[in-house]
């Protein structure tokens, strides 16, 4: 059933879960991981990348999404993920998307407000006051759809990107976001090396703002690790490489026999589904309390 990324967010929050966010760029991994939710009676975010929904099939797939979610037995959201062009997320929102990453992590911090504004506004505007907006503040390292590695700060180590607590309760305030993705060592990508994620920025971030946190660039934090990532606020987890790592792995070990075996199309996809489903499946039951 379609529901609100808030709502999803903060009821998971407030029995100590955290929502899992997969980014889907295809139908196949969109259909395993809305039925690994409903396997597991737990709601789940559907990810779309800007560069998925910059065309007009990347529209059309959302709108599929949303077709899907309204169809779940479980609540579903679809989110436009990291989007900083006006136009892409207008028409991403009116193909389906009911919540959106407004990223202006990139720029400067008065820069990165007003974009958020400006989205919230141009949403208003458009009659879709509904949306919900999540903002980023801080910079991830790495690239959202390639998983070329990248390096993580030492322990202790002061890094320019990461989220200035002392920023936190007067962005939220001046742009309104309603979720905050933060950066606290997470990277995009592969970590090369063992993740150090600053859960000491993550507690004072956390203390300063009542709105859900985001942790994006999930996969490759250990599982013991991303247990702890509720009791610190953070209601949205985003995982993209880890999922696409496995569905790679299957169709290379498993292309040649469904090949010789008729060209059984159907029966890789099978594979496809399964790989995204067991890895959808046991993140949901890592992240929920
Ligand atoms: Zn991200």
């Amino acid at each position: 059933m379609r529901t609100k990324l808030d709502h999803l967010v903060n009821s998971a929050l407030a029995t100590g879960s955290a929502v899992p966010a997969f980014t889907c760029y295809d139908f196949t991994t969109a259909l395993a991981v809305v039925s690994a939710a409903e396997e597991a009676r737990l709601g789940v975010i559907l990810l779309v990348a800007p560069k998925t929904a910059s065309t007009a099939n990347g529209l059309r797939l959302i709108t599929a999404l949303r077709g899907l979610a309204d169809s779940a037995s479980v609540p579903v959201s679809v989110q436009l993920d990291h989007a900083s062009d006006l136009n892409v997320i207008l028409e991403a929102v009116a193909a389906g998307a009911d919540a959106v990453l407004a990223d202006g992590s990139s720029k400067p911090l008065k820069d990165n407000i007003h974009l958020v504004r400006e989205v919230r506004a141009a949403l208003d505007a458009a009659g879709h006051a509904g949306v919900v907006i999540e903002a980023e503040l801080g910079g991830l390292a790495g690239d959202e759809d390639r998983a070329f590695g990248s390096s993580t700060p030492d322990a202790g180590a002061s890094v320019p990107g990461l989220t200035d607590p002392e920023q936190v309760a007067g962005f939220v305030e001046q742009t309104g976001a309603q979720l905050l993705a933060v950066a606290v060592g997470n990277v995009h990508g592969k970590y090369t090396g063992e993740p150090n994620i600053r859960w000491d920025v993550l507690q004072d971030v956390a203390a300063r703002t009542e709105v859900p946190l985001v942790l994006h660039g999930a996969s490759g934090i250990p599982a013991s690790e991303l247990a702890k990532a509720s009791g610190m606020q953070v209601g949205k987890v985003n995982f993209n490489t880890e999922l696409r790592t496995g569905i790679l792995a299957a169709l290379e070990s498993e292309t040649a026999a469904y090949r010789a075996d008729g060209e059984n199309l159907q029966g890789l996809l099978a594979r496809w589904n399964g790989s995204a489903a067991s890895f959808a499946g046991a993140t949901l039951e890592l992240l929920s309390a």
